[in-house]
C-alpha cells in the first residue's frame, strides 16, 4: 500500500492563532477529513462506483463541492485496492471575469492531470435567455454536453460528479412538489443514450462538512454567479424549507437522506413497481377490465 500524499492530506495550521487554538482547530479538521474519506470510500463501494482500470473523469468547476471531491478521490486513490487513474476536468464557458488561471495553478501545485475544455457556452446561454431569468438550467445542459463529448472523445469510463448529500434531498422534494414524482439524483446512473456511467462519489456527505472542509484546506474558490444569474426560485424555495426544518428539528435531513436508500414499493402506490393486481388473488381470475369498471358496465365480478 503506497503512503498517502502528504500535500494533499495536510490541513493547514494556522500560526496567527495562539498554538492550544491552532491544534484543537487541526485536530478537528483532521477528523473530518477522515469521516469524509470514509463516507466517499463507502458510498463508492456501496454503488460499485469505481472499478479496476476504470478512467475516472473528475468534474471540477472551481466550487467547493468539485474541490472535495478531487481531494478526497485522490486521497482514497493512494490506498484503494484497485487501480484507476482520475483525471480533473474543468469547462471554461467564458464567463466574464472568470479566473481561468486559478484551477491551472491549483492543480499543478497539487501534481494533478488534468485537462481545461474552452467553449463560450456563456455567450449562448445569455443569446437566448431573456435578460432577468435565470440561466442556470441550459447553462448545465451546456456544460454536462461539452463534459460528456470530451468524455467519450477521451475514453473516460465514469464522470465523478461534486453533488452532495444535501443537492440529492433538495432534488428529491422539487420532484416531489413541482413535477409529481418521487425521483431524485442516483449515485450511480447511466446517461440517456447509455454511452456514460456517472457517479457521485458526494452522495453520504453534508454540506456543512465540505464547507467546513474547504475552509480549512483552503481551496481557491471560484464562485459559480460570476454570470449574475440567480439560482432557480424552486430550487431556492426548497433549500429554505429543508434549512428550517434542519433548525427545527436537527438530524431531519440526514433522515431523509437515508429514507432515499430504504424504499419500500409494496408501501407506495405505484403499480409499475409492485404488482398490486396479484396481491392476494386466489387462482388464476382474471384481472378486472378497468375501463368496465370505469364505465361501470358489467365486469366478471359484478356477476359474483
Ligand atoms: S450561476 Fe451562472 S455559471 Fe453557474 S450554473 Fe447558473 S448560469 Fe451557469
Amino acid at each position: 500500500m503506497a503512503p498517502m500524499n502528504s500535500t494533499l492530506n495536510a490541513i493547514p495550521l494556522t500560526l496567527a492563532e495562539p498554538l492550544p487554538v491552532a491544534q484543537r482547530r487541526k485536530r478537528e479538521a483532521d477528523k473530518l477529513a477522515k469521516r469524509l474519506r470514509h463516507q466517499v470510500g463507502r458510498a463508492i463501494a456501496d454503488f460499485g462506483m469505481i472499478e479496476d482500470g476504470d478512467k475516472v473523469m473528475v468534474c471540477l468547476s472551481g466550487g467547493k463541492d468539485s474541490y472535495t471531491m478531487l481531494d478526497v478521490l485522490l486521497q482514497l486513490q493512494k490506498k484503494a485496492p484497485v487501480s484507476f487513474s482520475i483525471t480533473a476536468v474543468n469547462l471554461d464557458q467564458k464567463q466574464p471575469g472568470f479566473p481561468e488561471h486559478v484551477l491551472p495553478d491549483y492543480l499543478r501545485s497539487i501534481d494533478a492531470d488534468f485537462h481545461i475544455i474552452e467553449q463560450d457556452t456563456y455567450s449562448v446561454v445569455s443569446r437566448v435567455i431573456p435578460e432577468g431569468k435565470t440561466m442556470c438550467s441550459l447553462c448545465s445542459r451546456l456544460r454536462r454536453g461539452a463534459l460528456y463529448t470530451y468524455a467519450e472523445q477521451h475514453g473516460f469510463t465514469k464522470i465523478a460528479l461534486g453533488h452532495h448529500r444535501d443537492d440529492m434531498v433538495n432534488t428529491f422534494f422539487l420532484n416531489l412538489f413541482f413535477h409529481a414524482k418521487l425521483s431524485g439524483m442516483p449515485p450511480k446512473l447511466l446517461s440517456d443514450d447509455g454511452k456514460h456511467v456517472v457517479i457521485r462519489p458526494l452522495a453520504y456527505v453534508r454540506e456543512s462538512d465540505i464547507e467546513a472542509y474547504a475552509d480549512a484546506k483552503q481551496f481557491p474558490i471560484i464562485p459559480c454567479n460570476l454570470c449574475g444569474s440567480q439560482e432557480n426560485l424552486q430550487r431556492k424555495q426548497v433549500k429554505k424549507m429543508l434549512e428550517q426544518w434542519e433548525k427545527e428539528s436537527p438530524g431531519r435531513v440526514e433522515t431523509m437522506s437515508r429514507a432515499l436508500g430504504d424504499i419500500r414499493p409494496s408501501q407506495l402506490a405505484d403499480p409499475k413497481l409492485f404488482d398490486f393486481l396479484s396481491l392476494g388473488k386466489s387462482g388464476a381470475a382474471p384481472s378486472p377490465d378497468a375501463h368496465a369498471w370505469l364505465s361501470g358496465s358489467e365486469t366478471p365480478h359484478d356477476d359474483d
